[in-house]
């Protein structure tokens, strides 16, 4: 099970959310069979997307992240309700690169750099909101730093991090870390928050040695007095259904409904790309949902 917490300094001066996302993006590796470059890559977006749908402080709302940069991958896409649950998929999750000479995963080469990262909050009311920012390095953290200073004017600072074991990507260790600079924060809160983050060690080494998330967040925020708000379960999760499948279908050309079932078994499938979970329907169920394009015009 992994957990998030969110935390504030007495002062209300600096917000911290810090969430071990080490069971999600196992299972997001399994469900989408992802190299341990693709691992890293989508565990970081996954992570980030936890982090900040837990931010969005409305049921029902979603924050989309995506990312492209030009890379082998391809666009790596990561979704999260307001309770931090999410999931996400990549492009092109079997490629694979040659490590770093630091012996790192290439996730920036992997990801690309030339190209942007994409934020959709949607509140279920209204357009929702869009924000976009020209990809720093592709390693996802430094660009959804940029992001948070550059679009929302939110001095920032975000940590993410995937240990993929690099022959076997389903041993992983994963978690992120978002730290924020509050509108009440002084310049001495400032100064000394710069100084906890210079030495703040990787956050899957803090989870190597054993840290959990509260202690994570007291390193960060060394010094101040803080409390924790709220703590989450979060979960690879993802809400598809017959009925979301029905309603895309009805997206589609009605041409093109009735030509999906296959000739021979007259069966149509429709493939979630986040959770892979198949649906199957029959040529008669799509004659049914076509004779609703009727309907759609009548209330139209
Ligand atoms: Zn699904």
């Amino acid at each position: 099970m992994d957990r998030m917490i969110r935390c504030i300094t007495n002062d209300g001066g600096i917000m911290t959310a810090a969430v071990d996302s080490t069971y999600l993006v196992a299972a997001a590796q399994q469900i989408h069979g992802t190299s341990p470059v693709a691992t890293a890559a989508l565990g970081r977006l996954l992570s980030a997307s936890s982090l900040m749908g837990s931010m969005l402080k409305k049921d029902g709302a979603t924050v989309t992240l995506k990312v492209n940069g030009g890379g082998p991958l391809g666009t790596v896409t990561a979704i999260a309700d307001a309770n931090g649950n999410c999931r996400g998929f990549v492009e092109h999750p079997e490629i694979t690169l040659p490590l770093r000479q630091d012996g790192k995963l290439d996730v920036g080469g992997a990801v690309g750099h030339n190209g942007l990262l994409g934020v959709i909050r949607d509140y279920g009311e209204g357009q929702p909101y869009i924000g976009q920012v020209e990809l720093q390095s592709g390693e996802i953290a430094e660009d959804l730093t940029y992001y948070y200073g550059v679009s929302e004017q939110i001095p920032t600072i975000c940590a993410l991090g995937v240990l993929v074991d690099k022959t076997d990507a389903s041993h992983v260790l994963a978690g992120g870390m978002l730290i924020q600079v509050l509108p009440g924060a002084s310049e001495e809160e400032i100064t000394r928050l710069e100084q906890n983050a210079a030495s703040l060690p990787p956050v899957t080494t803090m989870l190597a040695q054993g840290l959990t998330i509260e202690e994570m967040c007291q390193k960060a925020l060394k010094g101040f007095e803080m409390e924790i708000l709220d703590e989450f379960q979060v979960h690879y999760a993802c809400p598809c259904s017959r009925e979301r499948v029905q309603r895309a279908f009805l997206t589609l050309p009605k041409d093109e409904l009735l030509s999906l079932p296959d000739e021979t078994t007259g069966l149509a499938e429709a493939k979630c790309q986040y959770c892979g979970r198949t649906y199957t329907f029959t040529k008669e169920e799509l004659e049914l949902l076509a004779k609703k394009y009727k309907n759609f015009s009548f209330t139209c």
